[in-house]
């Protein structure tokens, strides 16, 4: 543990007190002490648990829960059946002619995980499997403000299907390890948290953890945590000019540490390259990717930009708590994890920089803020997918006006094709895995970028980094984003956060009538979608000048800024919603305009935009 982390610990510490007096906010901690043998030719392991965990709720628990993810990479689990039931399963879940890859796994090649005993402070417990949850009766309740410790031995084998981990992958990867532990499930102000593995992540504790991994000594591994032993390691994390004594045996004890995250993640393999880089005055880098002539260009361009990313975010949101993050080739896709990404690395260059900066911004809302992502999806995918593009145009130099070009399209296709589900929808409960992308990435990136158009771009940006050092580490909720906002702006916005969220109400202004009114012009609109918005309209004359005019919503209570520096703006009359259509006079002649347009930024998810924009014959 450095210095720069006790700094950071205190200052969370402080916080964490401030706000528990204002808001009663309590949550369970974590302490994981873990030994475990990977046998790297049967892919199968064996460890010992031992957890303190501290029970700061205020109520006593009569049971815990463990979440034990690799039994769903098994015939028959729930994750197999999902995938042969939904209408377009996951395609790396699925053989070419669509059927469950999983359901044709053998007894050699299934996931599985299985406690095979487990103490409370002693004395036994009795713990039964339902699928990917280990159900544990407490010999002893805990009581409200205890600590109580966990003692399990459990045993692993890892699948040889990858989803987000999983052995031997398409690059070739031997280990990609996430979720592999028996994880406790959370216990919040909701209740217990113990959702069964089917097709998406994460809800989890934050603590301490200490884990020691024996593997066989020509694996390099990185992920989660600190090392610990790194000189007596080697593989590139020694101090430079430390000269490795040469371990006895077969294997290697790697030990790392990893201080408040939610989950620990690892990977190995025994053709990894290990590069290392140093944000100045930010974390080190490790990267980790096959030694494979066809990859290795790629990543070493990579590593610059991984510092820019960080750097980005880093002033964008907020500083980034911890002095590691790592860049590792692995898993299937692109999947997120305390201090660490696993991205597939087989890539053009654009897309490798393009997975690397999404799974990257998740650090600070799936890993430090940490919402409930099985619940509250879009806070965390629809987040991290805004940040990103916004870093993407900044450190790839994209020249687009509007990089949200594709993700509003992307909405409006949900939105019109009759198949989408409000975005409180539990992440799991979507009837079609193409809803729950668009909602969760899409909708929930406009929540955002629309929120910008609402309340203003430098307001939204407050809100970002006000919401983020307010709730690290806390798990916020949707409200909490809204009332960051509603400080922020001064406005009041719950109908935004209620009709965006919780409904598919859409959103549809248009243009209904433009007529001559004497010397003046005068401009019918219409409001044909259920969901309220104020209106910037821009009006462009024949002679090329344009001015625009803003309609404030009434139940915002309140003008955003001129959005537009150096264009006229005049604020019309408040529209109130019930109001299905509204006038506004432009005191110029009808014939001196060239067009009208509602929303130019196009920020406003609109989904009917022909009638949005009027141009004189
Ligand atoms: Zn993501």
């Amino acid at each position: 543990m450095t210095r720069s982390f006790f700094t950071f610990l205190t200052a969370i510490f402080s916080i964490g007190l401030l706000a528990q007096n204002k808001t009663d906010y309590w949550q369970q901690h974590v302490d994981y002490t873990m030994n475990v043998d990977m046998d790297v030719k049967t892919f199968q392991y064996t460890g010992t648990q031992t957890l303190v965990y501290t029970n700061n709720s205020p109520d006593e628990l009569k049971r815990v829960y463990f979440h034990l993810y690799f039994n769903a990479f098994q015939p028959g689990s729930e994750m197999d059946i999902r995938l042969q039931t939904i209408a377009d399963p996951d395609n790396r879940m699925t053989t070419p002619d669509k059927k469950s890859r999983i359901a044709l796994l053998t007894d050699s090649e299934i996931g599985y995980l299985h406690a095979t005993s487990l103490t409370q402070d002693g004395s036994k417990v009795s713990f039964s499997e339902e699928g990917t949850v280990l159900v544990v009766d407490l010999a002893k309740p805990i009581a409200a403000g205890t600590k109580s410790t966990f003692n399990m031995e459990f045993e692993g084998q890892v699948p040889l299907q990858i989803r987000r981990s999983g052995r031997n992958s398409e690059e070739g990867v031997a280990l990609s390890m996430s979720q592999w532990y028996p994880k406790l499930a959370e216990y919040d102000f909701e209740g217990w948290h113990a959702d069964p593995y089917i097709a998406r992540e994460f809800q989890g504790v934050w603590g301490d953890f200490d884990v020691k991994l024996t593997i066989d000594k020509t694996y390099t591994v990185g992920g989660t945590g600190y090392l610990q032993n790194p000189n007596e390691i080697g593989h590139g994390y020694e101090t430079p000019g430390t000269k490795i004594k040469k371990q006895k045996g077969k294997t290697l004890t790697w030990h790392f540490k990893a201080p408040m995250v939610h989950d620990f993640m690892w990977a190995a393999d025994p053709e990894y390259i290990h590069d290392i880089q140093q944000v100045p005055n930010g974390p080190v880098l490790h990267f980790l990717y096959k030694d494979d002539a066809k990859l290795v260009e790629n990543w070493k361009k990579l590593q610059p930009k991984t510092i820019e990313a960080m750097q980005f975010f880093s002033k964008n949101i907020g500083t980034y708590p911890y002095d590691q993050y790592s860049v590792i080739q692995g898993g299937d896709g692109g999947m997120e994890y305390a201090m660490s990404t696993l991205i597939t690395g087989n890539r053009k260059f654009g897309s490798l920089v393009g997975v690397m900066v999404h799974e990257m911004a998740h650090s600070w809302f799936q890993h430090i803020l940490a919402t409930n992502e099985a619940k509250h999806e879009w806070m965390d995918e629809g987040f991290t997918s805004f940040i990103s593009k916004l870093c993407m145009s900044e450190i790839m130099d994209y020249e687009k006006e509007n990089p949200f070009e594709s993700t509003y399209k992307g909405y409006r296709n949900l939105a019109l094709s009759g198949k989408e589900q409000p975005q409180g929808t539990y992440a799991d409960r979507y009837a079609l895995n193409f809803a729950y992308g668009i909602s969760a990435y899409s909708k929930g990136s406009i929540f955002l970028s629309q929120l910008g158009y609402v309340i203003g771009q430098d307001k939204l940006m407050e809100t970002i980094r006000q919401y983020y050092e307010e709730f690290k580490f806390k798990h916020p909720i949707p409200n909490d984003i809204k009332r960051v906002a509603e400080k922020v702006s001064g406005f009041e916005l719950d109908w935004y956060l209620t009709d965006w969220t919780q409904t598919t109400n859409t959103i549809d202004y248009g243009i209904k009538k433009v007529a001559v009114s004497e010397n003046n012009t005068k401009v019918t609109l219409e409001r044909i979608g259920l969901m309220p918005m104020p209106l910037d309209i821009l009006v462009v004359y024949n002679d090329g000048t344009r001015e625009t005019f803003y309609a404030p919503l009434r139940m915002m209570r309140g003008e955003k800024e001129n959005p537009y520096d150096g264009v006229k703006r005049t604020v019309i009359n408040d529209w109130a919603w019930a109001y299905p259509s509204y006038d506004f006079e432009i005191n110029k002649p009808m014939s001196s305009i060239q067009a009208i347009v509602i929303d130019p930024s196009q920020l406003m998810a609109d989904v009917n935009l022909e009638n949005n924009i009027w141009q004189a014959e």
